[in-house]
This record gives structure tokens, sequence and C-alpha cells, in this order.
């Protein structure tokens, strides 16, 4: 008999019907004698719908009645579910993120959790019941009700199972798993059966938006196996867990991931004096614009190039900021292109696996990709290239690094 901490998404808990079908799932478990408790999201545009009615009123809504606001969403689904395991005879309760005391600091729509009273939990799991909690909620210490950030349920699930030391966290969504790669950009991507908490990181961060990264982080920080699955289909989902190291045929790739939402800046003919690095991108980051793929070349004639990216969003605030530097240190001219995207190979096999760029390069050549950047760190190799590629390049790695499904043809 074990601990399992399952969370249902806002699909999952979209409708009644799926409500009661989320409690057969839920008393089917339980039934085969395991201890649950049951995170749920609200239902499924609820969140959204409370936000767009806030914002009829107040264009920047106050943070703490925004958090009172959306928290309902929740508590909504958590009495529901529990309604419909009473009618299947589960015995279950539903706590609210306060209820419970999951005590948050007091940033307000961004909260993050501090503790967890596990006590009124475990009192109920003693006494056989299934205990659902609300996600996205807690509490901060003047009692006010905080709310994690959209997605946040996926935290909660993930924080509840390190302070229950559950067995393991089951995150029930839309998707039956983590997948090499976006299945609709590669219809022969494939279900990975496992992947590091580092792999999900890099890809989650890259757009595999699977499950909210903080709650990821938390579960690499607390050693937590996580899991995601399906709420409609039967099967295994992926394991997201530490490496493990006896696996004897770990693959040197685990998946590909990508972002269409960078762009590019270059500045030409920069005096090549020491600090001027600093004076380019400092003023860059002070006007808080995240700075990703850094190159700087070689120097000739004196002068160097620097390119970098930012988000499409930042490109034209970075563009001025580079535009007023440009006349304080010299000639320099200033270059944008917002058509690239980053594509990256991910996997905590290259770490033991030298070539990986090679073959990399070899495949994006052989489809004539030309690579404009290139960074690489121990687990990861990101290529930047033209917009119009990026299919292309996705399906040409994802055949030579061999994570196509076999039988499937596109
Ligand atoms: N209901 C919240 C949202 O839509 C939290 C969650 O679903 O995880 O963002
Ligand atoms: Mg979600």
């Amino acid at each position: 008999m074990s601990l399992i901490v399952q969370k249902y998404g806002g699909t999952s808990v979209g409708t009644v019907e799926r409500i009661e079908a989320v409690a057969s799932k839920v008393a089917g478990y339980r039934a085969a004698g395991h201890d649950l408790v049951v995170v749920v999201s609200a239902m499924s545009g609820e969140t959204n719908r409370l936000i767009a009615l806030a914002n009829q009123i107040q264009a920047v809504p106050t943070p703490r009645e925004m958090d009172t606001l959306v928290s309902t969403g929740e508590q909504v689904t958590i009495a529901l579910l529990t309604m419909a395991l009473h009618q299947l005879g589960c015995d279950a309760r539903s706590y609210t993120g306060g209820q419970v005391q999951i005590l948050t600091d007091s940033a307000h729509t961004k909260a993050r959790i501090e503790t967890i009273d596990v006590h009124r939990i475990e009192a109920d799991l003693d006494q056989g019941r299934v205990v659902v909690v609300a996600g996205f909620q807690g509490v901060d210490a003047e009692g006010n009700i905080t709310t994690l950030g959209r997605g946040g349920s996926d935290t909660t699930a993930v924080a509840l199972a390190a302070a229950l030391q559950a067995h393991e966290c089951q995150i029930y969504t839309d998707v039956d798993g983590v997948y090499t790669t976006d299945p609709r950009v590669v219809a022969k991507a494939r279900r990975l059966d496992r992947i590091t908490f580092e792999e999900m990181l890099e890809m989650a961060s890259q757009g595999s938006k699977v499950l909210q990264i903080r709650s990821v982080e938390f579960a690499g920080k607390y050693k937590v196996p996580l899991r995601v699955l399906s709420s409609f289909k039967d099967g295994p989902g992926t394991l997201i867990s530490l490496e493990d190291n006896d696996e004897m045929e770990k693959p040197v790739v685990s998946g590909i991931a990508f972002n269409r939402d960078e762009a590019k800046l270059t500045i030409l003919g920069i005096p090549d004096n020491p600090g001027v690095a600093y004076k380019i991108l400092g003023p860059v980051s002070q006007a808080n614009i995240e700075v990703d793929v850094i190159v700087q070349n070689v120097s000739q004639d004196g002068t160097t190039s620097l390119t970098f990216t930012v988000h499409r969003n930042d490109m034209a605030k970075a563009r001025k900021i580079l535009e007023q530097v440009a006349q304080q240190i010299g000639p320099c001219q200033v270059i944008t292109d917002d058509r690239i995207v980053k594509v990256s190979l991910v996997g905590v096999g290259m770490r033991s696996h030298a070539g990986v760029a090679a073959r990399m390069f070899e495949a994006l050549a052989r489809d004539n990709i030309n690579i404009q950047m290139i960074t690489t760190s121990e687990i990861k190799i990101t290529v930047v290239i033209e917009e119009k590629y990026l299919e292309l390049a996705v399906r040409a790695l994802h055949s030579a690094f061999e994570l196509d499904q076999p039988d499937r043809t596109e």
C-alpha cells in the first residue's frame, strides 16, 4: 500500500461527467489499497472567466482581491469531486489551501509555498479517507488567500507529495505523457517512458509546456517522482525522476525542444576594448530584458561584433537601447531579426557521448539549413536558425537521432 498524490487539470474536471469519471478513477485506486490525496484545478476556462470579470472592473485588479476571486474556481471542483466520491461510496473530504494550511509568502498572484501542515491530511488518511485539496492556492501568515501563478495546481500537487513523502506524484492531463518533441510538428514523435528532472526543465522551458516549470524544479529539489498521464486514456505515461545510472541503454538524445519566441540583435563594428560587452549588455539587463544566446566574434581590424537573442516582445525595446549605446561607443551598426527560432537537442546521455554536436550539424547541413548561432551546455546543444526551417530542422534531427516512432509513417 502506497501513498499517491494525484492531480487532475482543468480539462479533466471540465464537466460534471468528467468529474464523475475522475471520481471513479480515484475510487478504483482507493479500492486497490492506495492512500490518495487528490489535487484539482478549476474547471477548464473558469480561471480565465474570473480574470475577465475582474478586468471589467479594474484594468489592473488589486492583487489581494484577485486571489480571493480566482481561488474560488478550485473550491468548486474540490466540493464537486468529493460529492462524486461520496456518491460512489468512497469516504472523502475536501480542503481549501487555507484549511490545510498551505502556508505561502504574501506575493499575491505569484506566491511561493513556505510550509505545509500535513496533520489534518494524515489524520484523514488514517481514517481511510481520500483527501481532496484545492490546487493553486494557499494562505499567508496573516490569513490572506494567495495563489501560486497560472498552472499552479501542479506545484500544489508536488509540494504535497514532498511534504507527505508520497511514493509518486501523478499529474493527469489531456496528453498521455511527455513526447520526444511536439507531435504537431513531428507526427512520428514518441512518448518517453522516462525523462530526468534536468531534461524535463530543458524541454519545458523551451516550449514543451506539459507542466508548470516550477513544479518540476520543486520535484527535482525534493526528489519526488513525477508521472504525467492522460485522464482519458489508460497508459503508463512518462515518469520524470532522477537519473538512473544503472540504465545500460541510455539514449544519447531524449528530445528536441524549440522556441519560436526569440529575436536576434547584432551590433557590428564595436571597438574591441575591455568592457564593451558590459557597456552593451549592461543597459539591456537593467531594462529587465532577459538575454539568451550570446555570441561575440573574433576581432578584425580592431573591431568585433556581438549577437544575442531576446524574447520577440522585447526586440524593439532592446534595439532602442543598442542604438543609444552605439552612439556612445563609436560608429557601430545595429541589425535586428525576428524571423529566427531556437532548436535544441536535450539529453543527459550527451555527457558520456562525444560527437553529438557534429552529428547535429551534419543533419542540418544535409538539408541545407544554415546555422546562425550555436551554444551548448552539458545536456543541451542549441542552434539558432531561420524561422522557415523550423519544421524541417526538427524533423531532420528527430530522425537523425533515431527518435522516430518505428511503426508510423509521415
Ligand atoms: N486554475 C489555475 C489556472 O488555470 C491553476 C491551474 O489550473 O493549475 O491557471
Ligand atoms: Mg495546467
